[in-house]
């Protein structure tokens, strides 16, 4: 038997199935203890974050009053540490060959109907061009497993076509990228291309029902998985994202074993995940959701987000359109800090619309919105849309991106970056009625940056990408 180890190496030591029983009936049989719950959230007000048995607690605590306050407390750390700002970024799907046998995924390997599509460089260029059109600057990666097809130095090659393309005023900023677990070297490579964060799904951490989800393929292997992240950080990238497919095994297994991995990072790597994303089983091609029993309905869904933002508050938080308009509504101020606008899941989707009978998406969109649409809506509730890409490009990644979040000094760098490439937004790809939201958000918002040096300077920089068609402007 395995002991639970959040420092070791191994995934079942540091994701160790009895320490999540031990946890889960811990939460149980106290989640009614109104005693503890309110010491749980007293601790959760000093922002250092709660070890993953103390948030099972709150997740699992039905006492309506204290789930408000829960509510309440996240509501406020996310306003703390993001403030209004949200990142926006938009998937690119680089391929969809694949040999695995992920049960979930209508990539899977058996798959034989859904028509198998990869990008080749010439069309990567188009695809990002659309993409700039439509005001992106940062991508994630994403692409099948499938060493022939998409070997490493396809991805490689990929980074490099997107990073070189300038569109008019367009650039790619950030790539981020969601590929298979791989090895150290790979990872050192990705790193070297200068990719932002590396994420990968964890999918479930329940061992047994990891086994029975990805029955074959490189990623049946459920220990080389998980300890993935380790060896990404090992290969020097020190951004990287987390996540759990929401539908697969119960959501409370899910949620401690994210939050153990979580902790381990830490203490590891002394470093947590940058961002850690929530993604919920949705219908797809070849998939037929009733086939998995967990789905986990919108009020639970909040709840997780919530205890997130709680348990790790300086961690990103990101919701894809997966999530319908309505939801996304609802968990934004919960501490979602990163949302995709205008997505399209299909290989080649941005320059060209697919034939209805050539549908090479992984799944069905709920969110449908153009990104201006998206920058509209969420301006119209105050939130500051913005395209800043700024700390990896100034090497504020891992520690030292965590370190700007405990100085406070956010309203005095992410704040102004955001308006910054607001403003670019507006100035290059907003339609009329957004740009005129948009400029007296500007406006509304210059106020709140603290120190008048640095208020100074953004309001001479907005002048310069005005009036003298400048960008790029960061702190
Ligand atoms: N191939 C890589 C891997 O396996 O990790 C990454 C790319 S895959 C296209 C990205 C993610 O899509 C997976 O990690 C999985 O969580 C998610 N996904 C697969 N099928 C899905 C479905 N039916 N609904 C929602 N998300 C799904």
């Amino acid at each position: 038997m395995y002991h639970y180890d959040p420092k070791s190496r191994n995934a079942e030591e540091f994701i160790n199935h009895e320490e999540i029983l031990e946890t889960l009936d811990y939460a149980e049989a106290n989640k009614h203890n109104a005693e503890l719950i309110d010491a749980l959230i007293e601790k959760a007000k000093l922002r250092k974050g709660l070890s993953h048995r103390e948030a099972s607690v709150l997740l699992a605590c039905d006492i309506e009053e204290k789930n408000e306050e829960i509510y309440r407390l996240a509501e406020q750390i996310k306003k703390d540490f993001y403030g209004n700002r949200i990142v926006m970024f938009a998937p690119l799907y680089l391929s969809n060959y694949c040999i695995n046998g992920c049960t979930y995924c209508p990539y899977h390997l058996k798959n034989k109907h859904i028509p198998r599509k990869k990008l080749s460089q010439e069309e990567i260029k188009k695809e990002v061009i659309a993409l700039q059109d439509m005001g992106h600057k940062r991508l994630a990666l994403e692409a099948g497993e499938d060493p022939k097809h998409n070997p490493i130095e396809y991805i490689l090659e990929s980074i490099k076509t997107i990073y070189s393309i300038k569109h008019k005023n367009g650039a790619i900023r950030r790539v981020n990228v969601n590929i298979a677990a791989t090895t150290v070297e790979n990872y050192r490579k990705l790193k070297e291309a200068g990719i932002g964060t590396y994420i990968l799904f964890q999918e479930t951490y329940h061992k047994d029902s990891y086994k029975e989800l990805h029955p074959t393929g490189p990623k049946s292997d459920y220990a080389y998985h998980t300890e993935a992240m380790d060896r990404a950080m090992e290969g020097g990238i020190d951004d990287v994202g987390c996540g759990v497919l929401f539908g697969l095994d119960k959501y409370r297994y899910e949620f401690a074993g994210l939050l153990m991995h979580a902790e381990h990072l830490e203490a590891v790597w002394g470093v947590g995940p940058h961002t850690i994303s929530v993604p919920r089983l949705c219908p797809a091609d070849d998939i037929d959701v009733n086939d998995f029993d967990n789905s986990i309905n919108d009020d639970i869904f909040a709840k997780i987000v919530a205890c997130i933002r709680i348990a790790v508050p300086y961690t990103g938080m990101i919701i894809s359109t997966r999530e319908s308009q309505k939801t996304r509504e609802r968990v934004l101020h919960l501490g979602i800090s990163q949302i995709s606008g205008g997505s399209r899941t299909s290989v080649g989707g941005y320059a060209e619309e697919e034939p209805a009978d050539e549908d090479s998406s992984q799944f069905d969109l709920s969110d449908r919105r153009t990104l201006d649409e998206i920058v509209k809506w969420l301006m119209d509730m105050d939130y500051i849309p913005s395209f800043c890409t700024a700390c990896y490009r100034a090497g504020r990644t891992g520690d030292r991106f965590m370190s700007l979040c405990k100085s406070g000094q956010i309203q005095n760098c992410c704040h102004p970056n955001a308006l910054m490439t607001l403003k670019e937004y507006l100035e290059d790809y907003a339609a009329p009625a957004t740009k005129e939201v948009g400029e007296k958000l500007i406006l509304k918002e210059i106020q709140n940056i603290p120190n008048e040096k640095v208020k100074e300077r953004v309001l001479q920089y907005l002048d310069e990408m005005e009036n003298g068609g400048k960008r790029d402007f960061r702190f």
